[in-house]
């Protein structure tokens, strides 16, 4: 198993894209960006990866404001990720990250100007990202140079000076620790739901999906409300 935390610790950026590769699944200059923010705001604010085995009080928080390649970059390298509850995810539409210490609620926020950046990228990549992406109109050809030039370009992000950033210290409002909530039956589907995500119906309790309620859902445009996802077939009874 490869040490995450060593890379971390050694600020070794070309190691951590390597294992943005495997967790992200492919290498582009926003997961890449998502790890030189991490590694810049980490210093700034003088701590290390995640660590879940250490006190809450000493551990981090990763805030970021948009759902895009950029956030598995700083999954991979802060380790705060969705299901340690450790990711917030902010439906703002910007890519930034915000580091904060849960001890004081002190934290560094590194924002990207996609405008400041564009001089680090191959120039063919510009044209060739319009071509095949844009007007959907490359060929396989254009397709693998294309990924190739995306590689360069992350490579290159990595080593984007602080200076190409907004940088600031920031105070967050704090944020709750996870609840854990009590579970209960569905009466209708018979399937286990958190209290807090159930409707009662003539004193039955429901889950939302069988109540036709509407809830939240993140998908890629950011946090919807969305409703009767899914059409239940019954299940596979044993
Ligand atoms: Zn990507
Ligand atoms: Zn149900």
């Amino acid at each position: 198993m490869l040490d995450v935390r060593r890379l971390v610790g050694e600020r070794d950026a070309l190691g951590l894209l390597e294992v943005a590769r495997q967790f992200h699944g492919h290498v582009c200059p926003y997961v890449a960006l998502g790890i030189r923010a991490s590694l810049i705001a980490m210093d700034e604010l003088g701590v290390e990866r995640l660590d879940t085995s250490a006190s809450i009080d000493e551990s981090i928080l990763a805030i970021v404001e948009t759902n895009n390649c950029f956030t598995d970059g700083v999954q991979v390298t802060t380790g705060c990720t969705l299901g340690n509850n450790a990711l917030i995810y902010l439906d703002l539409g910007k890519t930034a990250l915000t580091l904060v210490k849960r001890s004081n609620w002190e934290g560094v926020r590194v924002c990207i100007d996609p405008e400041r950046l564009r001089k680090y990228y191959p120039p063919e990549a510009i044209e060739l990202f319009r071509k095949v992406v844009r007007e959907r109109k490359g060929s396989e050809e254009d397709k693998k140079r294309l990924s190739e030039l995306w590689e360069e370009a992350g490579r290159r992000m990595l080593k984007v000076p602080p200076e190409e950033f907004k940088i600031e210290r920031v105070r967050v409002r704090p944020i709750e620790q996870a609840p854990i909530f009590e579970s209960v039956r569905c009466s209708r589907c018979g399937e286990v739901v958190m209290s807090s995500r159930v409707v009662y119906v003539n004193g039955e309790p429901l889950c939302l999906n069988c109540a036709g309620k509407s809830y939240r859902a993140v998908i890629g445009r950011g946090i919807v409300e969305v409703e009767g996802m899914f059409k239940p077939d019954g299940g596979r009874q044993t």
